[in-house]
């Protein structure tokens, strides 16, 4: 998987003048990030970390991710839509997990009451990593399905450029010219404005729900703006305003601040620490609401890791998608080995196999964001405590991906220049809209590719440990 470009790797100063060029063009195309020092104020920022040349990602596994998408897509809204399932999935965990359950139970609520929403939105990103077999042939394998708050759509779309700018001052001309457009803002948008073009009503807004502490903003700024072009009005606001100024008329319409709001679309709300008291009645109020959630709470929950385990289970998928035999294949091609630790006999048996083999694992629990899961001995210690114990059914076990590193160098602010062994881990986002019943839209919106040091196990860019990376397909 060797770049075109592993010549100049150790041409020092060439590499000096490159990333001087870099930064310059990642703060010209806006590939922005507000600092950590002040965080809700634009008057200082800096670039979103990213990586100085584009990896060599293999184009077979490229294509085959993409192929998989609308798969992945189907599969999401499926489960979103079938209650049993994931009552049946989910029971285990929501007597473990207090943030899982709080979620099961507005989605409980919800569905009692009946739903008011007939339009429904899926913005996801499918995220893998390429897994070097005993052969060394990379296959692709998913890491994860993010179906809530996925981001990076909007800085990814700006890096191609970066990326080109740095190939062709290193003399790469002809490689800079394969680089692959890539434009998932605007994918994300097109979903979001027909979401509100179906939603029916011209006055209403899209409202992006936000942080808190909003250092990502430039990101969300990109698919905003998509939307602004298209005289779409969106308007930012935090749970803490809605649970303030939102209400309900006696159709379940959403207003905010007297705004209707048509579509919801979530870049908060995924992990704990988003909600107080207020903030879960605050997403009570909104799943409740006729508006279009992106994701609908449901959705949600069908991204959690203990859903992903229970699809690897012969049978799960083709009850779940009748008739898909072919999307079922190319779903499940891309699944590695991921194990129940539900009490009872199985669980058992993983457990021990985990134990005596941690390197083998990743322990991973109900959250998200980057940096929970367990590794090595780490995981070993934890599980070795809570083996017989229920506490042990909050977490899954899925075999440790092992991709090829390879060398590139990390561009940080203030941090020195110097060279590392990376792994990169590729996403697909994708978008979908269904109107009660029938899907009308149906697509795969563009790609992220985030790169580590290898010495970091876990970790995503807003963790501080993966940065923005543009592949280079050989
Ligand atoms: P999160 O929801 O926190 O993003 P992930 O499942 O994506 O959870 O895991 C976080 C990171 O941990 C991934 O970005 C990847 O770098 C690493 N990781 C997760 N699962 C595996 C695995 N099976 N093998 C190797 N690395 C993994
Ligand atoms: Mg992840």
């Amino acid at each position: 998987m060797a770049a075109p470009w592993d010549d100049v790797l150790r041409d020092k100063s060439a590499i000096q003048e490159a990333a001087w060029v870099a930064v310059d063009a990642a703060l010209l195309e806006g590939v922005l990030m507000r600092t950590e020092g002040e965080p809700n104020a634009s008057d200082v920022v800096n670039y979103a970390p990213f990586t100085l040349l584009p990896s060599a990602v293999p184009s077979a596994l490229f294509e085959q991710a993409y192929a998989v998408q609308q798969d992945f897509n189907l599969l999401v809204d499926a489960i979103s839509q079938n209650k049993e399932f994931l009552e049946h999935t989910l029971a285990s965990t929501v007597k473990v997990d207090d943030f899982t359950a709080r979620l099961f139970r507005i989605h409980v609520q919800v569905l009692e009451e009946g739903l008011a929403q007939s339009v429904f939105l899926g913005i996801n990103r499918s995220d893998y990593m390429f897994d070097c077999g005993v052969d060394g042939t990379p296959a692709l394998k998913q890491i994860e399905i993010n179906t809530i708050a996925a981001s990076f759509g909007g800085l990814t779309s700006r890096t191609v450029a970066v990326h080109g700018r740095v190939l062709k001052v290193l003399g790469k001309s002809k490689e800079a010219s394969r680089l692959l457009p890539n434009n998932p803002s605007k994918g994300l948008a097109l979903g979001i404005a027909k979401a509100w073009e179906l939603y029916g009503s011209q006055s209403a807004v899209v409202m992006f729900l936000v942080e808190e502490v909003q250092r990502n903003i430039f990101d969300q700024r990109c698919v905003e703006n998509e939307l602004w072009n298209r005289n779409i009005r969106v308007i930012r606001k935090r749970f803490r305003d809605v649970f303030e100024k939102g209400s309900l008329d006696d159709a379940k319409r959403l207003y905010m601040d007297g705004q209707e709001v048509a579509v919801v679309y979530y870049r908060e709300g995924y992990v704990p620490k988003n909600y107080d008291q207020q903030n879960w009645e605050a997403r009570l109020l909104l799943e409740r609401s006729r508006a279009v959630k992106c994701p609908d709470i449901a959705t949600q929950l069908a991204g959690t890791k203990k859903v992903q385990q229970e699809l690897s289970r012969p049978g799960t998928l083709e009850r779940l998608l009748p008739g898909h035999a072919e999307a079922v294949a190319r779903i499940r091609a891309t699944f590695a080995g991921l194990y129940s630790l539900d009490m009872g006999e199985e669980g058992d048996k993983i457990a021990a196999m985990a134990i005596a083999d941690p390197d083998r694992f990743v322990l991973k629990p109900q959250r998200e964001g980057g940096g929970n899961n367990l590794y090595g001995e780490e995981l070993r210690q934890v599980l070795e405590k809570i083996r017989d114990s229920p506490e042990r059914t909050s977490y899954i076990l899925m075999d440790k991906i092992k991709p090829q590193p390879a060398m590139n160098y990390l561009l940080r602010a203030h941090s020195p220049l110097q060279v590392s062994e990376c792994i990169s881990e590729l996403g697909i986002f994708g978008v979908y809209v269904r109107q009660g019943k029938e899907m009308v839209m149906n697509k795969a919106a563009g790609h992220l590719l985030r790169t580590k040091a290898i010495e970091h196990a876990d970790g995503g860019v807003a963790a501080g440990v993966a940065v923005l990376d543009t592949p280079y397909l050989v």
